[in-house]
């Protein structure tokens, strides 16, 4: 059995490996999918302390290599439930069940999709959610970034670097990115932004051709495209863990500063996007990786 078993190896999981591990427990990691969660997309962060710069990559091979020099063990899974209580606590993952004493879930969130026909079909041939992972895939061609918020605007910006052309088109009459971030694509010249449209389907079968666009009068326009860039924000990965924890109306798991999830057995608690919080950055889930991780070591030390 392990002191401590964490779901999620973003910066908020891998914090909370680093400091449980130097308070001496033995702590397992599980990760179903990229080691350093969704700061791996970012080419260019600026804003986290002591860095001017650094890919998101860069930065979660930097905070992997740490947790595994002090002696955390990861494992690739996909965690699927958990029970238990009191110390005593069963992960249950798709390859394999784990037993701790104290669970902390730091699962995260990911890309909100469109949810319209062929959305699915086309990923990998048109449709993406990454332009850090697929951008190079479309150098010299016509995109559009579907989204007006901060990642939809960084993404436009990368992308127009190597694209011939960038749409943004937004669904609400305004954008919602940074002010910074706006003045900077009204500079580029091969970015056009759409405002109050909608994506109402997508064309092409095997590879994309193009969308049709709706306004709120159903007015409908045609864009031909190779490819489109979703980002219209997160949804937190939290539904494996329904069962033992209270959510918010968006599905994040309800908990204060403290990192104690509301409602849930004790020696569960919780770090990073996945609860509920008003900033979502690598600075606020590392600071709740490391709250998250000494007050599961005072759990344990005191059972
Ligand atoms: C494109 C982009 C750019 C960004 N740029 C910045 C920036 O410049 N500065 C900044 O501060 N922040 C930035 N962010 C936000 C930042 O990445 C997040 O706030 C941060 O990664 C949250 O960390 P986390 O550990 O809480 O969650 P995540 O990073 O989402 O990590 C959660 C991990 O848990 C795993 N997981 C989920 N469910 C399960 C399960 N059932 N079983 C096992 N594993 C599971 C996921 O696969 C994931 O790896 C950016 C985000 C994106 C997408």
């Amino acid at each position: 059995m392990y002191d401590i078993i964490v779901v999620g190896a973003g910066p908020a999981g891998l914090t909370a490996a680093l400091y449980a591990r130097r308070a001496d427990k033995s702590v397992l990691v599980i990760e179903k999918e990229t080691f350093g969660g969704q700061i791996t997309y970012s080419p260019r962060v600026e804003n986290y302390p002591g860095f001017n710069v650094m890919s998101g990559n860069e930065f979660a091979e930097k905070l992997i290599d740490q947790v595994t020099l002090q002696g955390a063990e990861i494992e690739m899974d996909t965690v699927t439930s958990i029970e238990g209580e009191g110390g005593n606590f069963t992960v249950h993952g798709k390859d394999a069940d784990y037993n701790a004493k104290a669970v902390i879930i730091a699962a995260g969130s990911k890309h909100r999709q469109l949810g319209i026909p062929k959305e699915n079909e086309l990923i990998g041939e048109g449709v993406s959610y990454c332009a850090v992972c697929d951008g190079a895939f479309y150098r010299g061609k016509t995109v559009a970034v579907i989204g007006g918020g901060n990642t939809a605007l960084q993404e436009a910006i990368a992308l127009s670097e190597g694209c011939t052309k960038v749409f943004v088109v937004q669904n609400l009459d305004f954008l919602t990115g940074e002010e910074r971030l706006q003045r900077d694509i009204e500079q580029k010249d091969n970015i056009t932004v759409i405002l109050g449209k909608v994506v109402k389907e997508l064309l092409g079968d095997k590879s994309m051709t193009g969308i049709v666009i709706e306004d709120n009068a159903g007015n409908t326009e045609t864009l031909d495209l190779d490819g489109i860039f979703v980002a219209i924000g997160q949804q937190p990965e939290n539904e494996p863990f329904k069962d033992i924890l209270e959510f918010n109306e968006w599905g994040y798991i309800v908990s204060g500063e403290d990192c104690v999830p509301s409602g849930a057995a004790e020696g569960v608690f919780v770090a990073g996007d996945c609860r509920t919080k008003k900033i979502r950055q690598v600075t606020t889930a590392t600071g709740d990786g490391a709250v998250a991780a000494l007050a599961a070591c005072r759990f344990i030390d005191n059972l």
